[in-house]
């Protein structure tokens, strides 16, 4: 019987998953799909690898949680998978916090590390950790990796990640982290393939989906990202707002009488595209409608990330390049070139055919800044650290 990979990518309302055949090949995954909607109207789509729909169902509501769904799909993959075996399991995990390694075999201590990183990350850890516990208590004997969307950051430079806050403060653990790390860190390898000199210098990716970040990285590693302490810094995104001046909070907290909880509704649920545009989270949406506040949403998405490039720019002391990527940054041709529009003063030329359709560099000969349209794969990443730490590669 053949091996392969599961990789699992618990968040608040949705477990994705995916299946690898191993030995890893270039081809894509055995399938991949989500069960989105727990908790309310929970749903499961099942792809295979071309993305032809296997089962599609529907699951009562009442008691079907994470747990739940891992159950199901524990059960449920076999008839799929056919004659390959699951051999072990990758699991994202938005906060490693201090950990040195990039990823790591799960054990009943590293999972109390884990769960003891929950306050910083009460919105995504403990979804993440769920499906772990599930695994261990169904196939104990089963490998599990934790692989940590913190990791990739841990070269940036100490004052890259420093707030300035009493340090008291810091040492407590207060600063910046930045996320979006397994799909940097495969943007990384693949412009390493597709062009080693620019992978060499420095260069900008913009992770732009329902949560949204820049990284710099310099050399393929990460000297500064938009993202900070929580997922909620830097740009604007589907409906977070991303950096707000820290007096606004005071000032709802004052006037409005607002809460920890009601603060976390508005800048997590509330704000960027949804409520500016007062319409939708959806880029597709918002194209589609046309309105002045939807136009408006639009404008003051890339306007953040023309200003957030230029602020990464300088903390890279130049720019050789950028990359987009994630759901708009693949697919919103529009939003591409607004932002290589505001990046022209950078020496950014943008080749308005190729931005059309969609590269892989949609720069223009000649431009002293490159720019690229590279899809991310962080289950495919999740998988490689999880046969490299269970030695099964
Ligand atoms: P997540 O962070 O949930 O993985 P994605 O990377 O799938 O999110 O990105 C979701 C965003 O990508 C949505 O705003 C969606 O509208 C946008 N998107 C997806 N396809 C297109 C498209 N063809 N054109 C414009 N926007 C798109």
């Amino acid at each position: 019987m053949a091996g392969c990979i599961l990789v699992l990518n618990g968040g608040s309302s949705s477990l994705k998953f995916a299946a690898y055949a191993v030995p890893l090949a270039e081809a894509g995954p055995l399938l991949r799909g989500q069960v989105e909607g727990i908790g309310a109207e929970p749903h499961l789509l099942l792809r295979d690898g071309s993305g032809a729909v296997l089962e599609e169902r529907r699951f009562p509501a009442e008691g079907f949680d994470h747990r739940a769904a891992v159950l199901h799909l524990h059960e449920g993959l076999r008839g799929h998978l056919g004659d390959h075996a699951v051999i072990a399991i990758g699991h994202r995990v938005v906060h490693g916090g201090d950990r040195p390694a990039a990823a790591e075999r799960v054990d009943a201590a590293l999972l109390d590390a884990l769960a003891a990183l929950e306050p910083l990350a009460p919105l995504h850890q403990p979804h993440n950790l769920a499906p772990i516990r599930a695994i261990a208590g169904l196939a104990p004997a089963l490998p599990q990796v934790a692989c940590y969307d913190t990791a990739f950051h841990r070269t940036q430079p100490p004052l890259a990640r420093s707030f300035a806050l009493p340090r008291a403060l810091s040492a407590e653990g207060v600063r910046r982290y930045g996320f979006h790390g397994l799909s940097y860190e495969f943007i990384a390898a693949r412009l390493m393939e597709l062009d080693p000199a620019l992978a060499a210098g420095r260069v900008i990716a913009a992770h732009l989906g329902n949560g949204a970040s820049l990284c710099a990285m310099q050399g393929g590693r990460s000297l500064a990202t938009t993202m900070g302490f929580t997922a909620a810094d830097g740009l604007m995104m589907g409906t977070r707002c991303g950096a707000l001046d820290p007096g606004v909070l005071i000032y709802l907290m004052d006037r409005h009488g607002m809460g920890a909880r009601d603060l976390e509704a508005l800048i997590y649920r509330r704000s960027g595209l949804l409520g500016v545009s007062g319409l939708s989270q959806d880029m597709r949406r918002l194209r589609a409608a046309g309105t002045p506040e939807a136009a408006e949403a639009i404008a003051l998405y890339a306007y953040r990330i023309v200003r957030e490039v230029g602020s990464l720019a300088a903390a890279l002391g130049g720019l050789d390049g950028i990359v987009f990527t994630a759901g708009i940054g693949e697919n919103d041709a529009a939003t591409r070139a607004a932002v290589c529009g505001g990046c022209r003063w950078l020496g950014l030329a943008l080749d308005r055919e190729r931005n059309r359709t969609g590269g892989p560099r949609i720069s223009a000969e000649g431009s002293a800044v490159s720019a690229w349209v590279i899809p991310t794969d962080e289950e495919r990443m999740i998988a490689r650290h999880t046969l490299r730490v269970t030695g099964l590669a």
